[in-house]
């Protein structure tokens, strides 16, 4: 059992001593399924590689349990690894191919046969343990990937996009297998993924990274209702949470309003407060809010504008509607597929401005109390 401890780790490369992760510093706890999410080049491989012991640490310091791990070998280190390409053996057969670590370590022949077994039981990959990998579907290999990971017995799984190489329909499937697997093993779980929704769906927590920094550690629903920035706010989220610019201003003593071109909205107490705190009257902020959190129905008196509809994505159990409000990009709502309109029917739209988050213009950080 172990968690893992990363303290302002970097990594540089090249002559210029770029760096591509910076300051990552992070407490991973035992037994945790942590997920690293982020767009592509953002140093989430690279994070994990450097845990496995596959890329030197520039700087820093990385803790398994107590050990601190920076020198030791990859094999040292009581991890196991699974890659999006899951390198089979294609010769060997099922079985030999999750028991071939185990071989190479020279266990005796019954405790392999007992690993294997026990592996394939819990993967339910038992019948086909005497097939060729080429005879096997994607998931079932990469079923059988993990089950060479699993015999090694590791207190630490890392994975690097291990579904990425699966249709969506298995993807989805083989995401309950992992989280299974998760809770059969009770070890920790180390994650990298591009897909928001893996790691939403996967993750205890989850590491929003962008150019080498973390963004956010947090769980899923701190992520995706507090997000720290307009970054973080528009990377998880589909369709993605709406911004819209707008000025700050005192409509009556006490009372504080976000005023965009052809409307003004209420704010409520607290976010009129932290906003003043924030010494924001007057300043044009960004105000961002999910497409579920605006409405057609006018429950929100204070709170309605009026927007054009553009047109709507339909999605089965919901719609998406694309509204224009006079703003640079369409106000995005999510509702019942029953509503629909002809282009540029007038709607009134009413925003559930308790949900409403404000960033900075220019730095994109949310202000909060
Ligand atoms: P991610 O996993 O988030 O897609 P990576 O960790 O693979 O990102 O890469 C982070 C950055 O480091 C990228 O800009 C990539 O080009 C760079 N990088 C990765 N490996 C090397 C290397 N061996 N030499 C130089 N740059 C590298």
């Amino acid at each position: 059992m172990a968690g893992i401890t990363i303290n302002h780790l970097y990594k540089r490369y090249g002559k210029d001593k770029q760096a591509v992760v910076k300051d990552f510093h992070l407490d991973i706890q035992d037994k945790e399924f942590l997920v690293f999410v982020g767009p592509s080049g953002c140093g989430k491989s690279t994070t994990l590689r450097m845990i496995a012991g596959l890329e030197d640490v520039s700087e820093g310091e990385i803790y398994i349990g107590d050990t601190l791990v920076n020198n030791l070998p990859p094999k040292d280190r009581d991890i196991a690894m699974v890659f999006q390409n899951y390198a089979l053996y294609p010769n060997l057969s099922v079985y030999e191919n999750i028991a071939f670590g185990l071989r190479l370590r020279k266990l005796p022949k019954h405790e392999i046969d007992l690993a294997v077994k026990r592996a394939a039981r819990v993967l339910e990959i038992e019948p086909y343990l005497d097939r060729k990998p080429k005879h096997l579907s994607g998931g079932q290999r990469q079923r059988v990937a993990l089950g060479r990971a699993i015999v090694r017995n590791p207190k630490v799984f890392l994975m690097d996009e291990p579904l990425s190489n699966l249709d969506a329909k298995l993807r989805v499937q083989m995401r309950t297998e992992i989280i299974k697997l998760h809770k059969a093993l009770g070890v920790t779980f180390v994650y990298v993924t591009h897909d928001q929704v893996e790691a939403m769906t996967m993750g205890d927590r989850i590491v929003v990274m962008k150019d080498g920094i973390i963004q956010q550690a947090d769980t899923p629903e701190t992520i995706y209702r507090y997000p720290n920035n307009t970054f973080v706010a528009s990377f998880i989220g589909s369709p993605q949470m709406n911004f819209i610019e707008g000025r700050i201003i005192e409509s009556v003593p006490g009372k504080l309003e976000f005023s965009m071109s052809r409307f003004s909205l209420e704010l409520p107490e607290d976010c009129a407060h932290i906003l003043e705190k924030h010494k924001q009257v007057n300043r044009i902020v960004t105000l961002g809010i999910r497409p579920e959190d605006v409405h057609l129905e006018e429950l929100y008196s204070d709170s309605i504008v009026t927007g054009l509809y553009k047109f709507s994505e339909l999605m089965g159990a919901d719609r998406f509607l694309h509204m224009d409000i006079g703003q640079d990009k369409p106000l995005v709502m999510r509702v019942q597929p029953q509503f629909h309109y002809q282009e540029n029917e007038k709607v009134n739209i009413a925003l559930d401005m308790t949900k409403a988050l404000f960033f900075h213009r220019d730095t994109g950080v949310r202000f909060t109390e």
